[in-house]
């Protein structure tokens, strides 16, 4: 069976036909991390997502996969070994979607680093992290530092450190690691909201669900059920039982884009803004983007927006330490806003929360998982499945293996080396050449499908031998190939988390919807109603990336 929109139903049925071994509720990078790890270990699982998979804080992140260096601050050097090592893993595994980048962390007059300071930390933590040779780092001096990048302060400026920082896209790393379940027998559905759990004699056996397309309720059994929601995690706590001991922090955090023209960086820079906390501005595909900001959030969790104030922040901090290109709101061509699960400790601001996973286990056996990054987010399903292991173990005299995830090649991954990915660019161009596709449009779909890509063309030149209109056959065959291997269902599933366009190439997106919409609509069982939800819903979260509400 293929992963595919279609399909959504009949994994509904098959799962609910029988007793899965795990349930996961949630499919953000944590919960899809779980059902590989379970997959992988043999075990039934089925994963559960009330929206579109990755549609919560995992395809709102800065998108890096980080060595930990803000780890040292809080000297946890055994968090920085476990995040370097996580990190080469992830590369090793999906080297088209996590890559190195240079970083160039900024000294400046006032700043929270000097030279020396920031030196020692570096070898520290490369020291710790296990960093590759090649990919050390370098102190440069202010002069050296304003040749890199020459719009930068010259009077605040006193030096930098250039050190390697990986980067990926946080929607198609969760949904590489889904597709990846898939293939070891995972089952995952999105659009099916958890609305209640099965209990028997004080133990979830299970949960109701709805699927939302359909409006059809199914009971799903299950020997253990885990709640990775993210966001929501204590609302499933909450539909569980009344929940002991720790309970959630949110912190908002907010990214604007720019075009590239309006802020060239030559690298990435890590940068003081005015109030002390660190903030990044990365360049790629043509735009810049800039971020976070760390606020405490009691708002709506399925619609975090980016206001006025937050978008000023990074604007009036980028402006301090690039004063000529002189970037203003009207500049900002996107945005996204997303929500960090962290747990709550006392006194402490959201700056200062801790960013570990903590697991917490109810008396009606449910485990939840909170917490936690991107990065390491392999090690935290490895530990999820781990007590889940002890439980089958101890409850239903299962065996269950030790976990296989560090040494599994995420779909398309399966390259060497950024030199083989970039031979292979080289190779699908060459043979696209007569569909008319160019160097960038391969680039830029080995940089989400990897290996996958050849689907896409081979689709591309059925398209272009059996249509009148040849024009963007590209396009469509991507947005074939998502709706039949990746499961999308609706318009934003595609431009917004298979593609990341929303975001990187918003210009021109209101003309793709609706060229591209009759494809969408004719390949999902949507009625006439939910077609044009769906539009009015792609329109607004187009308008809400570009506007900011004071
Ligand atoms: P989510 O991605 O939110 O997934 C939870 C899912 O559960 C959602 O999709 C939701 O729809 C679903 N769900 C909720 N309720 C139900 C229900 N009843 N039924 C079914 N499904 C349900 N980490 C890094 O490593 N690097 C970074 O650069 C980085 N930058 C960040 C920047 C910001 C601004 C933020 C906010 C976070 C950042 N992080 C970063 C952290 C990282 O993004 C998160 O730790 C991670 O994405 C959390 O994933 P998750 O799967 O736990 O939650």
């Amino acid at each position: 069976m293929e992963f595919s929109s279609r399909n959504r139903l009949g994994i509904l049925a098959k799962a609910a036909g029988e007793t899965n071994d795990l349930i996961v509720i949630g499919g953000g990078i944590t919960g899809a991390g779980i059902a590989l790890d379970a997959a992988a270990r043999g075990l039934k699982v089925l994963l559960i997502e009330k929206h579109d998979f990755a549609s919560g804080t995992s395809s709102r992140s800065t998108k890096l996969i980080h060595g930990g260096l803000r780890y040292l601050k809080q000297l946890d050097f055994k968090l920085v070994r476990e995040v370097g090592k996580e990190r080469a893993i992830a590369n090793r595994n999906a080297p088209h979607l996590v890559i190195p980048a240079k970083m160039l962390l900024l000294l400046i007059e006032g700043g929270s680093l000097k030279k020396s300071s920031a030196r020692l930390a570096l070898w520290l933590y490369e020291k710790l992290a296990g960093v590759k040779k090649e990919e050390g780092f370098r102190i440069l001096n202010k002069l050296e530092t304003l040749q890199t990048e020459p719009l930068l302060n010259e009077k605040l400026s006193l030096g930098s450190a250039l050190y390697t920082e990986y980067r990926t896209d946080d929607a198609r790393l969760t949904i590489e690691v889904l597709k990846t379940a898939f293939q070891l027998r995972a089952r995952a559905v999105n659009y099916t909201e958890v609305t209640d759990f099965i209990k028997e004699n004080g133990k979830i056996i299970g949960v109701k669900v709805l699927e939302q397309i359909s409006g059809t309720c199914y009971e799903l059994k299950a020997r253990v059920v885990v709640n990775a929601a993210g966001p929501w995690v204590d609302e499933m706590r909450n539909l569980d039982d009344t929940p002991k001991g720790k309970r959630l922090h949110l912190t908002k955090g907010v990214h604007i884009v720019v075009p590239y023209p309006r802020f060239p960086l030559a690298n990435a820079v890590y940068m003081d803004a005015p109030d002390g906390r660190m903030i990044f501005a990365i360049p790629r595909d043509g735009i810049t983007y800039i971020g976070t900001t760390d606020t405490d959030y009691s708002g709506d969790k399925d619609l975090p927006l980016v206001n006025k104030n937050e978008a000023d922040y990074l604007i009036t901090a980028v402006n301090r330490l690039f004063p000529d290109i002189l970037l203003k709101t009207s500049d900002i061509i996107s945005s996204w806003a997303g929500l960090r699960p962290l747990i709550h400790e006392d006194g402490k601001s959201p700056s200062e929360l801790s960013r570990k996973d903590e697991l917490i286990i109810s008396g009606n056996g449910l485990i939840s998982i909170a917490g936690g990054k991107l990065t390491g987010y392999r090690k935290m399903a490895e530990r999820v499945i781990n007590k889940a292991a002890d439980i089958l173990r101890k409850d239903f005299s299962m065996t269950v293996p030790e976990s296989i995830t560090a040494s599994i090649i995420l779909s398309g991954g399966n390259f060497v080396s950024q030199q083989e990915i970039a031979e292979y660019i080289e190779t699908q161009t060459g043979e696209s050449r007569q569909i008319e596709a160019t160097f960038d449009n391969i680039k830029s779909l080995v940089g989400k499908y990897g290996r996958n890509t050849e689907q896409i063309i081979e689709t591309a030149f059925d398209l272009w031998n059996n249509s009148e209109n040849r024009k963007d056959v590209l396009e469509l065959a991507e947005i074939l190939y998502c709706q039949k291997y990746e499961m999308a269902v609706y318009p934003s599933d595609f431009w917004t988390r298979r593609s990341s366009q929303l975001y990187f190439k918003p210009n021109g997106l209101i003309e793709r919807f609706e060229k591209f919409s009759p494809f969408f609509f004719s390949f999902g069982h949507l009625s006439e109603q939910q077609k044009r939800e769906a539009g009015y819903v792609f329109l607004r979260e187009v308008q809400n990336t570009m506007s900011f509400r004071d």
